[in-house]
C-alpha cells in the first residue's frame, strides 16, 4: 500500500562539535514508493538530516543527541553505512564522489559490492542502469574523473542503483547542473521510482523542480520543519510561492 512508512525521523536534534545545535527537532516520514523532498535554503539542515539517517555525522563531529530514526520500525541510528545498504538504504552524497581513476563501468560495479549476487545478476543490473542512463553506456570505458558534472551525477545515481536499494537518499541532485540537465536527472528519478519502485528522499534547494517531481515535501528553515504537505499543495501555497518559488 502507498501509505506504508519506511523511514521515520522523530524529533531529532543534531549537534556539531558538542555545541552547535543544527537540527532542532526534525520529524518526517517517508512512505514506501514515494518521492519525498526535503526543501530549504542554504544551511537549513537538509544535508545534516540525510547524514543523520545514514549515520555519516561522526566523521564531521556531529551527533544525534535527541530523537529516533527508524526504518521499517527498527532503530537504525547505530548502523554503519554498509549495514544500512544491506537493509536497502543508500545515500548519494552531494558532490557525487566517484572514483576518478576508475572507468565509468568500474565505478558502477563498485555499487554492487555489498551484495552476494551472481555475476549474471550484476550484469543484468548493469544493463538496467544503462537503460536509464544511455549516456553512461556510451561513456562506460572513460575514466570517471574526465566525465562532466552531469555524467558524474548520473554515475552516482547509477552506482547507487547497483546496490538494488529499496530507498535512495539523494542529496542535492541539481547542484551545479544546467537547467536542462537538472530536468533530465529528475525525469530519470521519476522513472526509476515508477518502474523499479525505488523510494526517494531527496534534499533539494531547487524548490521549483523538486515540487514538480516529488509527491510530498518538507520545508526546513534553521533546523526546523516549518511546513509540509503534498507537493501539489505546497506549489499552490502563497508563502511557498513568495519565499521559495520566486515569481513563478
Ligand atoms: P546546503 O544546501 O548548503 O548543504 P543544508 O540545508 O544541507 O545546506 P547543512 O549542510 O545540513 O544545510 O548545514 C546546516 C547547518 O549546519 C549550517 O549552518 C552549517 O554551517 C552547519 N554545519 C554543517 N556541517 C557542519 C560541521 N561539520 N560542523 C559545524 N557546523 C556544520
Amino acid at each position: 500500500p502507498q501509505d506504508e512508512t519506511l523511514l521515520e525521523v522523530n524529533n531529532i536534534e543534531v549537534i556539531y562539535n558538542h555545541v552547535i545545535l543544527v537540527l532542532k527537532g526534525v520529524s518526517l516520514s517517508v512512505p514506501k514508493g514515494g518521492i519525498t523532498a526535503l526543501l530549504g535554503g542554504n544551511g537549513a539542515g537538509k544535508t545534516t538530516t540525510l547524514k543523520a539517517v545514514s549515520n555519516l555525522l561522526h566523521s564531521e563531529r556531529g551527533e544525534v543527541t535527541k530523537g529516533q530514526i527508524t526504518y521499517r520500525g527498527d532503530r537504525i541510528q547505530d548502523l554503519d553505512p554498509a549495514a544500512l545498504v544491506k537493509r536497502g538504504v543508500i545515500q548519494v552524497m552531494e558532490g557525487r564522489h566517484c572514483f576518478e581513476h576508475l572507468t565509468v563501468e568500474e565505478n558502477l560495479m563498485t555499487g554492487a559490492y555489498t551484495r552476494s549476487a551472481s555475476g549474471a545478476e550484476i550484469q543484468q543490473d548493469l544493463e538496467m542502469v544503462y537503460t536509464y542512463f544511455p549516456r553512461l553506456k556510451e561513456r562506460r570505458k572513460s575514466q570517471a574523473g574526465y566525465t562532466s558534472g552531469g555524467e558524474q551525477q548520473m554515475l552516482a545515481l547509477g552506482r547507487a542503483l547497483m546496490s538494488r536499494p529499496e530507498t535512495i537518499l539523494l542529496d542535492e541532485p541539481s547542484m551545479g547542473l544546467a537547467p536542462q540537465l537538472v530536468e533530465q536527472i529528475f525525469e530519470i528519478v521519476k522513472s526509476v521510482n515508477e518502474n523499479e519502485g525505488v523510494t526517494f528522499l531527496l534534499a533539494e534547494q531547487n524548490t521549483n523542480v523538486a515540487l514538480r517531481f516529488a509527491h510530498y515535501g518538507y520545508i526546513l528553515e534553521s533546523g526546523r520543519v516549518v511546513m509540509d504537505g503534498p507537493a501539489a499543495e505546497l506549489r499552490e501555497n502563497p508563502d511557498v510561492k513568495e519565499f521559495y518559488l520566486g515569481m513563478s
